[in-house]
């Protein structure tokens, strides 16, 4: 299971396909195995491709390789809840289609967060546990009118393991992010910025990376990186993490 996700400035943007950067991306994950794989990318609105299957299969289908934008986000799943199938393949959506989430980890209360949504009306495709994500950042979008808060809120929620990426076109040059327990990594690039599950998948654009702590929850833009440690609610300094890889 694997995580990539891309931002691209306006010249990263015309001189890239987003699609081909989170395709190979996908690929450089593909050692950690996986029975599913998808992407989202912001155009002019969200568009989402998925599906069970290897990802030069789901290619042949889907066309991930073609996709336009400068926001993307691509998944490679390995089922922990729900079977491996088209619907239960990453990204997953809310009811309105505005959250794209991809999730590698396991949710322990997804069951009573699930059942709590539901009451209130959320109407759910799949049977995973990632699925409640999207649903919950919802919720509290459709409170706050704020997007990284109702971010930031739905990630307070949650129990288990998690490296989640969410991507949206009401702010189509964001990358949100958040970690606990899974592996989460930011490449710093040059007009670009990356989030991956590893260093290897962010190798051929850049080496400039933060490997992201538990706990830490932001976004990443073209050109900016904002984290904050959600523990002590105080702002990460990212400078004072970033590296140089080496090898
Ligand atoms: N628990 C999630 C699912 O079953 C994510 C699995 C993964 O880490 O790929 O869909």
């Amino acid at each position: 299971c694997g995580i990539i996700g891309a931002c691209l400035g306006s010249q990263a943007c015309r001189n890239l396909v987003i699609g081909e950067i989170i395709f190979n991306g996908l690929l450089r994950l593909e050692y950690r195995g996986y029975d599913s794989a998808g992407v989202a990318v912001i155009a002019d609105e969200l568009v989402v491709r998925k599906g069970k299957g290897k990802l030069i299969e789901l290619n042949a289908r889907l066309n991930f390789k073609e996709l336009r934008g400068c926001t993307g986000i691509g998944h490679t799943r390995w089922a922990t809840h729900g079977v491996p199938n088209d619907i239960n393949a990453h990204p997953h959506v809310d009811c309105r289609k505005m959250f794209a989430v991809v999730h590698n980890g396991v949710l322990e209360n997804f069951t009573e967060l699930k059942r709590v949504l539901k009451n209130g009306g959320h109407v759910f495709a799949s049977d995973t546990d990632t699925e409640v994500i999207p649903h919950l950042v919802e919720e509290h979008y459709y409170k706050t009118g704020n997007v990284y808060e109702s971010f930031k809120e739905a990630v307070k929620t949650l129990k288990g393991s998690y490296a989640i990426l969410l991507v949206t076109p009401l702010e189509p040059f964001k990358i949100f992010f958040a970690k606990k327990d899974s592996p989460l990594i930011i490449g710093l690039g040059e007009g670009f910025n990356l989030l991956a599950s590893d260093i290897p998948a962010v190798l051929p654009h850049t080496r400039s990376v933060v490997v992201i702590r538990d706990y830490w929850v932001g976004f990443i833009t073209p050109d900016e990186v904002f984290v904050e440690d959600l523990t002590s609610g105080r702002r990460v300094e990212v400078k004072d993490y970033i590296r140089t890889v080496e090898w």
